[in-house]
């Protein structure tokens, strides 16, 4: 059965290296423009069995909005379901960075999962604490959550889109001009960019996945009611105004970075992490996308059934 996956994998690869296609690098960011495109990495993690990968899974790449998904279960933790009171947990249908909805919506962010929405979550992890403990407890959670602690926040990714990131200063003071910011723009972004600016290869990354498979045998970071709706939220906003096709092609939760990595929870069964630089229109990974495709046809683990 080890065999059988570990050659899905080396196929799904062989696949992603031979798609001429590669998509394109994201270039708002400029730490991230300079990354070569040509570079695929798979992982498969399960309890109690070693972590399978394929391509170049001992590679550090940015996990960029993957994070996302780590802060908002440190979020809830924190505040439970007093989080809601400040973002929604419905698909936008508008691209990560989008300023629309958030003025026909009166500064209450779509989901965790946009910008404006994980914004106003990190600004929720950071009541009653300095942005130093902030981000150690996001990053201890990630760690921990991976049980490796050599994960670190890579500081030039960080600083990079603190001098760039104008639309997502222009959100937070949207966001403050309506009374749901709690701290000073500079701060929340502060520790924003720096949960964003988290390095891991997708080894790791799919480790630190394992949480939310609810396997027996997984780390118990969160409740299982707490899994099963963090799980909704990545099927239905995880990919921003790609999710619907991401559900449609994949069939399982999935949180994307512009850095190229997806994470992706099989319930009950794995952790996946995949990795290649190059975006598609929505700004999710194009070739981690057809990777995910590829190995939930193979391996028929889609949450809508396997044929
Ligand atoms: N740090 C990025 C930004 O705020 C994250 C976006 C993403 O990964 O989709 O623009």
């Amino acid at each position: 059965e080890e065999d059988k996956l570990q050659r899905i994998l080396d196929q799904v690869a062989d696949a992603a290296f031979a798609t001429a296609d590669k998509g394109r690098v994201a270039d708002y960011i400029p730490e991230l423009a300079a990354v070569d495109p040509d570079q695929f990495a798979i992982a498969v993690a399960r309890p109690g069995h070693p972590t399978l990968t394929a391509g170049r899974a001992q590679k550090a790449f940015s996990i960029q909005s993957v994070s996302k998904v780590f802060t908002l279960a440190v979020a809830l933790g924190k505040l439970g379901d007093r989080l809601w009171n400040r973002v929604g947990r419905e698909p936008s249908g508008q691209a990560f960075d989008s300023v629309i909805l958030l003025e026909q919506e009166k500064g209450r962010p779509r989901n965790p999962f946009i910008n404006a929405g994980a914004i106003v979550t990190t600004d929720a992890v950071l009541e009653g604490s300095e942005p130093k403990e902030a981000l150690a407890a996001i990053l201890r959670f990630v760690r921990e959550a991976a049980g490796d602690d050599a994960i670190h926040i890579n500081d030039s990714v960080a600083q990079s889109e603190i001098a760039t990131g104008h639309r997502n200063f222009a959100l937070a003071h949207y966001l403050l001009s309506h009374g749901n910011l709690q701290h000073p723009p500079e701060l929340t972004l502060g520790t924003y960019f720096h949960q964003c600016a988290i390095e891991m290869n997708c080894a790791q990354l799919a480790d630190a996945g394992l949480f939310l498979t609810a396997c027996d045998g997984a780390p118990r970071m969160v409740s299982p009611s707490r899994i099963r709706r963090i799980n909704a939220l990545m099927m239905t906003c995880g990919h921003y105004d790609g999710s619907g096709d991401y559900a449609y092609r994949v069939g399982l939760p999935g949180k994307s970075g512009v850095g190229g990595g997806i994470l992706t929870i099989a319930p009950g069964i794995a952790s996946i992490a995949v990795w290649a630089p190059g975006l598609n229109r929505y700004g999710n990974s194009k070739l981690g996308t057809e990777a995910m495709q590829r190995l939930t046809d193979l391996t028929g683990w889609s949450v809508f059934g396997a044929a």
